[in-house]
């Protein structure tokens, strides 16, 4: 009888690793199932464009199983529970998967529900938005276009969350958006966090922070929401300060798929425990998690996943040999982060390194330029969605290494962060 390998979630990591592994095990040994809730694959960085106008919401959405390798199984269904001691995968429907090895990628997903008042009927999106899913952002793109001029808060409820650097990225657009308008002055953005500055990393909080300066953007670190005043529209922090808005932009709390906490398999935000080189379940030595789904301490992004995958691949097969794993992820991030005014800057980083600035890949050509704002990075956030769809979620070779090269990275003293730890 053949082994079976099961996946749980089709969407970034998930669709990378069905391809990668559907050519590295043996058809006749093994059997691959992917389960996935829907067939609709959202290119989620776009989400972050959409209520600028850059895309439509036609543009960013793909059906699933076109980018599924042929020979696998997909199901569609919504996954319930996991019984990890019997080795099933419980679905809502009342159907049942065996697995030998299970790979879970359920990612993660805004939960509005988490702070009180946030989803107030009242509010919710009429004058409180998410930009985090293909709703929210739609929603979002009428209500900006509507907006005429007040308090714009922009906020993030709590860490972690996917792609930490977006909330920013859309205060700048924001700021670039209303200027273009000619309603710039009509507009006081302030920008709501609970880390205490702009961002986590030393150098990189203190460029960001000076961005939000340069373009009149009040910061306003440290604040850790308790609830929402629907009826005053208020947001209201645990150390009892508030912030009015006529328009909030928030990253609701971000959790993982309630079916983990329901396994017994996730921590108190629903994330599962692994070794954070090699994927592998603190608990169950046939259980991965790999993307968002899992508590690594990098960023919650595609392109951790996209490195993360590069070597699980070859890991997973000396593993369900009876291997040792012998390739060990460094942590890997590197995003793009839009600045507005058709600018952007680019971070890579890993678990011990902090953003720095210089040139990538490349140094002293780039071309692309680390922590600085230039065209030519704005350039590259916009052709990435080509290769996402392209290359990058068909499993396909990209030229950059999956591990962090210093090559091109200008070193800082210890005092100014190199070193720090680079977890968001
Ligand atoms: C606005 C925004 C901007 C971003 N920008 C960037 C960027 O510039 N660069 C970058 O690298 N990353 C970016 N990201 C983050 C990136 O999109 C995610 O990190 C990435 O998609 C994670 O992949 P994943 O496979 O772990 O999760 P997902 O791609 O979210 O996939 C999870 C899948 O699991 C399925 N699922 C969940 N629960 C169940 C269940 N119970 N049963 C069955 N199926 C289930 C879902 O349907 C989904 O298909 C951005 C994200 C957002 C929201």
């Amino acid at each position: 009888m053949k082994k079976r390998v099961v996946i749980l979630g089709g969407g970034t990591a998930g669709t990378m690793v069905v391809n990668r592994l559907h050519k590295k095990l043996n058809p006749d040994e093994w059997s691959i199932t992917l389960v996935d809730k829907d067939n609709m694959h959202v290119y989620q960085p776009g989400l972050l464009l959409l209520p600028f106008g850059v895309y439509s919401a036609a543009e960013l959405v793909k059906k699933r199983n076109n980018f599924f390798p042929p020979g696998i199984e997909y199901v569609r269904a919504e996954v319930e529970r996991i019984d990890p001691e019997a080795k099933k995968v419980h679905l809502e429907d009342g159907l049942t998967l065996d697995y030998d090895q299970l790979i879970i990628a359920t990612g993660t997903t805004p939960r509005p529900d988490q702070t009180l008042g946030m989803d107030d009927p009242a509010i919710w999106r009429k004058s409180v938005f998410d930009f985090y899913t293909l709703e929210g952002s739609t929603a979002l793109r009428d209500a900006l276009e509507e907006f005429t001029g007040g308090r714009l808060v922009v906020h993030i409820s709590e860490m972690p969350i996917k792609c930490p650097v977006a909330p920013l990225e859309f205060t700048f657009l924001a700021d670039a958006y209303f200027t273009e308008k000619k309603i710039r002055d009509k507009v006081q953005i302030t920008y709501v966090t609970p880390l205490e500055g702009a961002f986590t990393k030393p150098v990189c909080s203190k460029q960001l922070g000076w961005m939000l300066t340069e373009r009149d953007i009040k910061l306003e670190p440290d604040f850790v929401i308790e609830h929402i005043d629907p009826g005053a529209k208020l947001m209201v922090s645990m150390d009892e300060r508030e912030i009015p808005f006529d328009l909030l932009v928030t990253v609701p709390v971000n959790m993982g798929a309630d079916f983990v906490g329901r396994s017994g398999l996730g921590d108190d935000l629903n994330y599962i425990p692994v070794d954070k080189e090699n994927f592998l379940s603190k608990k169950y030595d046939n259980i991965f998690a790999l993307g968002d789904a899992s508590d690594i301490p990098a960023s919650k992004a595609g392109s951790v996943a996209h490195f993360a995958i590069d070597l699980f691949a070859e890991n997973f097969v000396e593993h369900v040999n009876g291997l040792p794993m012998t390739h060990k992820f460094d942590g890997h991030t590197n995003c793009f982060i839009e600045s507005g005014n058709g600018k952007g800057l680019l971070i890579d980083f890993n678990y011990k390194v902090e953003p720095l600035t210089g040139m990538f890949p490349l140094p002293i050509v780039g071309p692309f330029s680390l922590l600085k704002e230039s065209r030519i990075n704005h350039l590259g956030k916009l052709a990435f969605r080509w290769i996402y769809w392209n290359l990058l979620i068909k499993g396909r070779w990209i030229p950059i290494s999956d591990a962090m090269s210093m090559s091109g990275k200008n070193q800082v003293t210890q005092k100014e962060g190199v070193g720090a730890n680079a977890s968001h």
